[in-house]
């Protein structure tokens, strides 16, 4: 018999009412709300632009979003430039392949080049990787940032003291608070339930949530406008502030001046040029993948950007239940665990899919895979995240930036625990059926096939790991021959340019790393504004 409780579900095909989209109603991304005249569109650009400001800002998500803000709100005036356009919450489906082609990079086809192929997903378009992310909102460990102090320089100028404040600040003003029960929804709710079963610790996840309505479609953007990303929050208000924005502008490179940062080179998709004057300096946070490039492009050459790129790759898979579970009902992600990461540096997590999405996770082609799809509201998706201890690079050739990144085999192994737990929780949960995603690996039946796991081959091209948590490719520190950035946040021989973004990590956190970054951008730009070098 079974005992589980479970939410009743609207009948089959009809969405509770709280999850129809209001699209009569006004967002704050929607163009009447907006300062006129303070976007321009690149992909109408018909002749060469010029425009100047204090600062100009490369980048609208996390990072270039919170330090624009932080700029703009004391007073000192802003261009952001932004390579993607700016899809607005209006115009947000739950449909994947519109949102993937106008709001990822490389429609969402961007991989990892090395001895296995791995997605590496990136939010471009307005609010970055924030428009099409989770809105998980987690703290960095003090210990990681404490090891930053101890172990790479940064000494008494980046602690957890000193974070503290721009956390408290981003929360307050993002709104970051639990997952309500309201919207919770199965396939976060069983994963409680199970980790309680297992002894292990759980919570809700913390996120930027302005009344989250249990759409499951975190991932194509937020059309009900309750995610607070970037795109609907910090860079609406930097436009309020008198701040200029440039969609479908690629920053191509730095304009330099003895040994200054003057302006940004910038492209149109229509061929049109801009040339944006910065007159105080020039903020690049285009990620930890576009940022090296950026700066190698304007003449930059430290021997450490584009090196040491870390990453907390991430994997999921699928469960079948006997009970329903609908997962398109529910926060996007709900429930977590960082019970593991301190010792086996994983952490475990719910995570709702569409069924374009799943296709990817599920076993079997044709007929086979139709009958695993056409049972989506019995199936379950949670995944895992590891912060490895691989380096890697990235590195610009034939005008791409490529992520090159090898894991080594201690990472696969964890992998493989992370896995092989998320697969006990699962059972704990009552699957009857679970599909591992490690290549040639059947589908387990219940607890006692645990130990397939076991003999599960280290090798790199077994695993379908997906890349979107990025760090360290100009990382900061106090020795231009080992780091690319100060405690200044400025490039070490370049002043006036300044890295916020998460590329300035020394090392990855073992958490979504969004609040982090936010944090660190916020301190950058406060920063600036304390130490501002004199205006050209
Ligand atoms: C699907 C997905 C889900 C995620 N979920 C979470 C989560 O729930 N919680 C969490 O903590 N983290 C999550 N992450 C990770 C998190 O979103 C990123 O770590 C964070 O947004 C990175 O911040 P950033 O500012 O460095 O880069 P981004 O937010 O990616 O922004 C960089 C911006 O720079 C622009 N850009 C790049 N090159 C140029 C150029 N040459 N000229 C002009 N503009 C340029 C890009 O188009 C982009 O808009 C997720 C990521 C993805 C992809
Ligand atoms: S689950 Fe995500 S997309 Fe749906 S309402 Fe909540 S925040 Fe918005």
């Amino acid at each position: 018999m079974r005992t589980d409780k479970i939410v009743p579900l609207p009948p089959r095909g009809e969405p509770p009412a709280s999850r129809t989209p209001p699209r009569a109603q006004l967002f704050p991304d929607d163009e009447s709300l907006l300062p006129e005249g303070s976007v321009v569109d690149g992909r109408y650009a018909s002749h060469d632009v010029v425009d100047g400001a204090d600062y100009v800002v490369i980048g609208t998500g996390a990072a270039g979003a919170t330090a624009a803000v932080t700029l703009a709100s004391a007073g000192y005036s802003v261009i952001l430039v932004e390579e993607g356009e700016w899809v607005r919450t209006k115009e947000f489906t739950a449909d994947v392949d519109p949102a993937m082609k106008r709001m990822y990079r490389d429609l969402a086809a961007q991989i990892t080049v090395g001895p296995a192929t791995y997605a590496v997903f990136q939010g471009r378009c307005v609010g970055g990787s924030t428009t099409i992310n989770s809105a998980i909102a987690l703290r960095a460990p003090d210990q990681v940032i404490e090891r930053w102090g101890t172990a790479f320089g940064l000494g008494r100028e980046v602690t957890p003291a000193i974070l503290a404040p721009h956390f408290d600040a981003l929360e307050k003003s993002l709104n970051v608070v639990a997952v309500a029960e309201r919207v919770a929804g199965n396939h976060n709710t069983l994963f409680d339930k199970a980790a309680k079963q297992l002894g292990i610790q759980a919570q809700p996840i913390r996120r930027y949530d302005g009344g989250c309505l249990g759409s499951a479609s975190c991932i194509t953007g937020c059309p009900n406008g309750k995610k607070l990303g970037m795109n609907i929050t910090y860079v609406p208000q930097t436009l309020k502030h008198g701040a200029r924005l440039y969609t479908s502008f690629k920053a191509l490179r730095l304009q330099t001046r003895w040994g200054r940062a003057t302006g940004v080179e910038a492209q149109a998709p229509t061929g049109a040029m801009a040339v944006f004057q910065a007159s105080r300096g020039v903020v690049v946070a285009a990620s930890v993948v576009q940022t090296p490039g950026i700066l190698k492009r304007s003449g930059v050459k430290l021997h450490a950007l584009g090196r040491h790129f870390q990453a907390q790759p991430g994997t999921s898979f699928v469960a079948r239940f006997d009970k329903t579970v609908a997962m398109d009902f529910g926060a996007t992600q709900g429930f977590n665990s960082t019970h593991f990461v301190e010792s086996d540096r994983f952490k475990i997590e719910s995570l709702s899919l569409p069924p374009e999405l799943l296709t990817l996770n599920l076993p079997g082609i044709g007929p086979s895979l139709t009958s695993k799809l056409h049972d989506y509201k019995h199936l379950l998706n949670w995944a895992m995240v590891l912060r490895a201890e691989t380096e890697g690079r990235v590195v610009s050739m034939f005008g791409k930036d490529l992520v090159m990144f090898a894991p080594t085999q201690s990472d696969l192994g964890r992998v493989r625990s992370g896995l092989k737990k998320l697969a006990e929780l699962m059972f704990a949960a009552g699957a009857k059926e679970v599909w591992p995603n490690i290549r040639g690996m059947g589908a387990l039946k219940g607890p006692d096939d645990l130990r397939m796991f076991d003999s599960a081959p280290l090798n790199p091209s077994y695993y379908s790991l997906m890349l979107s948590h990025l760090f360290g490719t100009a990382r900061m520190g106090p020795d231009a021959r080992d780091a690319v950035v100060g405690t200044d946040f400025q490039v070490h021989g370049l002043r006036g340019a300044y890295v916020v973004d998460a590329s300035v990590f020394p090392t990855n956190l073992g958490v979504n790393p969004q609040h982090s970054i936010m944090a660190m951008a916020r301190l950058g730009a406060t920063r600036i504004i304390e130490r501002p070098l004199p205006k050209i």
